[in-house]
């Protein structure tokens, strides 16, 4: 038996102009010394949304609270989940939003 490994190439797509600012290091302007990174935060409070998560799916079981529980799951869900991209610096530690 022959097994073909398929060895797949993941291609990134990006424009000429992204690859070109990923090639110069970016200065934090903060400390000048330290030298920004990409970085992908959790802005909302991780606490805060397993909370309204927990009383989103108690008030689900309360049946009728269901409707204000699966909103409430919802809000928490995205609370969770968003993500934003930052630049970190890696000296100081100074964080700005990418754009
Ligand atoms: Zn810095």
């Amino acid at each position: 038996m022959k097994e073909t490994n398929q060895e797949k190439t993941v291609v990134e797509a990006g424009s000429a102009g992204e690859n070109a600012q990923q090639a110069q290091a970016v200065h934090c302007l903060l400390c000048e010394q330290g030298v920004m990174k990409r970085a992908t935060i959790r802005p909302y409070n991780q606490l805060l949304g397993y909370f309204s998560l927990i009383v989103g799916l108690m008030f689900f079981l309360l049946g009728p609270f269901a409707p204000l529980g699966m909103v409430l799951v919802f809000v928490a869900l995205y609370l969770i989940l968003s993500k934003k991209d930052v630049w970190l610096c890696d000296k100081c530690g100074a964080m700005v939003e990418r754009l």
